[in-house]
């Protein structure tokens, strides 16, 4: 039987992070990735010589000292990896029935832009912004200011994003507009955290970034890391079940039987998913029924457009559309009026930044509307649901012509993914995009610490602090926090 320091379950950005880390230090590390490619959300796919992002369509402080960029250069990272900065001027275009609105990249720039649109807003906007930064610098793991700890002030976390803006802005367009790409954290009106939402916008104004040649070429790095520090990668194995021996778990089961034995354990998959892992009575029932109450975030529906060559001039933005006022539609959703928002996002090649190669076309979609296939897999869920992801695909290619008319006859290919996908892909819960949802009304219970009641098994990934980029960064930190000495930890990535 194989044995590690430290086995990790799922190779998504968390757990790609944790091996890479821990393997720096010395440790012998084994990551088990049920798919046949490490990455999880990170992963890209090819059609028609087009690569497409799933989970990681722009990143975000990524300039010299910012917060992103410290951690890249510690890992390792940033100088291997091919970046292309958003457009200054506007990286986010906010479009409501009235008007197009621009998320302009730094404090000051963002600020006169807003109160351009908004001059009875000014001090509002300042105070906003100013509130945002200062939540962040809270957060240890954000500042460094001391060692890396997943305790995040509490008053921010029992505190609603949404409110929080009502405090400071009137304009109820305004109000909007900043929870304008709250498609980016589920952004749900009356449970997202104003930790949450000034975590992600907070980092993006600082400076927002596609990665060139796609999202791929970061797990590229990552996986070449572990290798070279002597880790190993375990790919198309699920790990099925976790045996605990003496209080401890003591081995990881694959799915061919195979044991991998190990000092600790890393699960970066859903928490629930972990709880199905282990015998009944392993984890306190109380502990089973906080987490199996929690709500998750919800599913995502893409539409990938291939566009024929030279035909859609590539724009350096994200457009995130909106065909109501309220912008917070997580917690307004109607099926009967999807999509009620998307968010369109150009690509283009290394080689060619003139020319959009593709789009990537994303909007909510609730699990319910695929519940009929839940008990078919990838590849085999049959003509009808081929036939509804088509459909949607029509519907939602239609309401984006309504912004972008006639981009329709630039289309040379689509193709499309589901929640269905998500979990399939994934192992998240009923495909939901970002895992758990943190919700104030429910500040504590929401939050997923690395630590489980097994003193060897830790968790990391989107379902501790935050999701996307950066905040699966930081919970890496905090998670390897719990393996090795977290303050030589942050000093070494301070000094990088
Ligand atoms: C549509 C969409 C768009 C997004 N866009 C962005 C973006 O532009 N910017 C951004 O910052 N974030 C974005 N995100 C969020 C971001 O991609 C995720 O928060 C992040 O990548 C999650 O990483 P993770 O390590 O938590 O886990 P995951 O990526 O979920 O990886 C978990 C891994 O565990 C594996 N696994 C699960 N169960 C088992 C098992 N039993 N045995 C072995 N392996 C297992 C899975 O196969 C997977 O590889 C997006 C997400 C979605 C859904």
């Amino acid at each position: 039987m194989a044995d590690y320091d430290v086995v990790i379950i799922g190779s998504g950005l968390g757990g790609l992070l944790c091996a890479n880390i821990l393997s720096r230090e010395g440790l012998n590390v084994c990551i088990v990735e049920k798919n046949f490619k490490p990455g999880g959300s990170l992963q890209t796919f090819g059609r028609k010589g087009t690569i497409f992002n799933t989970g990681l369509n722009y990143t975000e402080s990524l300039d010299e000292g910012q917060v992103l960029n410290r951690y890249f250069k510690y890992l390792g990272v940033l100088d291997k990896l091919k970046l292309q900065k958003l457009d200054t001027e506007g990286f986010e275009v906010i479009d409501f029935p009235d008007g197009r609105y621009r998320f302009a990249m730094g404090k000051e720039n963002f600020l006169e832009t807003l109160s351009k649109d908004f001059p009875a807003e000014r001090q509002g906007l300042k105070t906003y912004l100013e509130k945002i930064k200062a939540v962040c610098d809270e957060i240890s793991m954000y500042s460094f200011s001391e060692k890396p700890s997943n305790m995040i002030n509490e008053r921010h976390l029992n505190m609603g994003a949404a409110d929080y803006i009502r405090s400071v802005i009137s304009n109820n367009r305004l109000q909007n507009i900043l929870a304008g790409n709250s498609m980016l954290y589920s952004g749900t009106e009356n449970k997202t955290q104003l930790f949450t939402h000034a975590l992600i916008n907070n980092s993006f104004i600082e400076s927002a970034w596609r990665v060139a040649g796609g999202s791929h070429t970061l797990v590229n790095i990552l996986t070449d890391n572990i290798v070279k520090n002597g880790g190993t990668i375990i790919l198309k194995q699920k790990v099925g079940k976790l045996v605990v021996e003496e209080g401890k778990i003591g081995c990881a089961v694959l799915a061919n039987g195979e044991k991998i034995s190990g000092k600790h354990f890393i699960a970066n998959i859903h928490p629930e998913s972990l709880l199905n892992m282990t015998e009944p009575g392993v984890f306190r029932k109380v502990y089973v029924n906080r987490i199996r109450n929690l709500e998750n975030t919800m599913g995502m529906f893409t539409l990938y457009l291939v566009f024929k060559k030279d035909t859609v001039p590539y724009v350096k933005h994200n457009f995130y559309h909106f065909n109501q006022d309220n912008a917070w539609i997580a917690s307004d959703y109607h099926p009967e009026k999807w999509p009620q928002n998307y968010l369109l996002m150009h690509t283009c090649t290394a080689e060619n930044a003139r020319f959009a190669d593709s789009a990537s076309v994303i909007t909510y979609m609730d699990f319910a509307e695929v519940k009929k296939w839940e008990h078919t897999h990838t590849g085999d869920r049959g003509e009808d649901y081929l036939d509804f992801k088509n459909n949607k695909a029509g519907i939602l290619l239609d309401a984006v012509e309504k912004q972008f008319p006639g981009l329709r006859n630039h289309v040379a290919a689509y193709y499309t993914s589901t929640p269905l996908t998500w979990r399939d892909y994934t192992g998240t819960r009923a495909g939901s995009a970002y895992g758990l949802l943190k919700d104030f009304n429910r500040p504590l219970e929401s939050l997923i610490t690395p630590r489980t009641q097994i003193s060897n098994l830790f968790l990391t990934g989107q379902n501790l602090n935050v999701h996307g980029i950066l905040g699966v960064t930081t919970s890496a930190v905090v998670t390897c926090g719990e393996l090795i000495d977290a303050n030589y930890l942050i000093r070494k990535i301070k000094a990088a």
